[in-house]
């Protein structure tokens, strides 16, 4: 199943367009995006016999985050071993974790201010938790997320890296539209393997991350069951999962972002999310 935030309005992706869910299920579920969370269970049984619903064409230009208002954004650092080399800091016994405060969160074709001369791309799998909870097994973790998306976990470096007496991490990663995700929800039974998707991100047409989910030092089931082992999990809440190799502070030179940028974050079976700099 694919869903989609379009104009504010919660969306079934179909071959034939978008569901409108409000209008579909005659108020059933809410047309907020954010709110089929708390009912995930119920609304996967009822969008699993919707495939002869009326659907609309839908532009590109009307995506909006397909999780506009998490309660809790967990981002994970440092986890591919490439990416962890790149930066000359050790892989974390028990997987790095700061946040971006919620108020970053956008969608597709976002405008982002560059805010200095340091700001950095970072294409990050996004997992979406369905049923929250605590202490949850590796084994049962799929079974407590929604499905995925793409996101960009922009990066301000200068805060983030060099504040004294210590890193600004979290706050490094909030500015205004710093968290593009999009540009779809897809649930995990779409792919045949969900733990080892290519994952890309191009800047003006080159390629600068090219990798695969595989090459995490902690899977999706290892970061879901090791973050509720302390933080009692919410429906809607999401997880950066962390980059891969080739982001620009890592190289040498280092290279940033600049006014007029493009990014295209890409994941295998999710789509491209589009993200320019102004
Ligand atoms: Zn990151």
């Amino acid at each position: 199943m694919r869903i989609a935030n379009i104009n504010g309005r919660l969306a079934l992706i179909q071959a034939s367009g978008a569901v409108d869910v409000e209008k579909a299920s005659n108020g059933r579920f809410a047309a907020d995006p954010q709110a089929i969370f708390d009912r995930w269970t119920e609304f996967r049984a009822w969008a699993g016999v919707q495939s002869g619903s009326a659907a609309d064409a839908f532009t590109d230009h009307e995506l909006q985050p397909p999780v506009p208002r998490p309660r809790q954004v967990f981002a994970i650092g440092l986890n591919y071993r490439a990416h962890a080399d790149e930066t000359a800091l050790e892989t974390p016994e028990f997987p790095h974790v700061f946040t971006k405060f919620p108020s970053c969160i956008t969608g597709q074709n976002a405008q982002v201010t560059r805010v200095s001369e340091s700001v950095d791309w970072e294409v990050e799998l996004v997992v979406v938790i369905g049923a929250g909870g605590r202490a949850i097994d590796e084994a049962d973790a799929w079974s407590h997320v929604a499905g995925l998306t793409v996101g960009q976990d922009l990066s301000e470096r200068e805060i983030m890296l060099n504040s004294r007496p210590w890193p600004q991490i979290s706050l490094g990663k909030s500015h205004a539209g710093f968290g593009p995700i999009g540009p779809y929800l897809v649930t995990a039974d779409e792919f045949q393997n969900p733990d080892d998707l290519a994952i890309s991100c191009s800047l003006n047409g080159e390629k600068v991350q090219d990798s695969r989910t595989g090459d995490m030092v902690v899977g999706v089931p290892g970061l879901v069951s090791k973050l509720s082992s302390i933080v009692t999990l919410w429906p809607g809440d999401i997880i950066f999962t962390g980059t891969p190799e080739g982001v620009g502070v890592g190289r040498k030179p280092p290279r940033f972002l600049q006014t007029g940028d493009a990014l295209l974050s890409t994941i295998e079976g999710i789509g491209t999310l589009r993200t320019n700099l102004r």
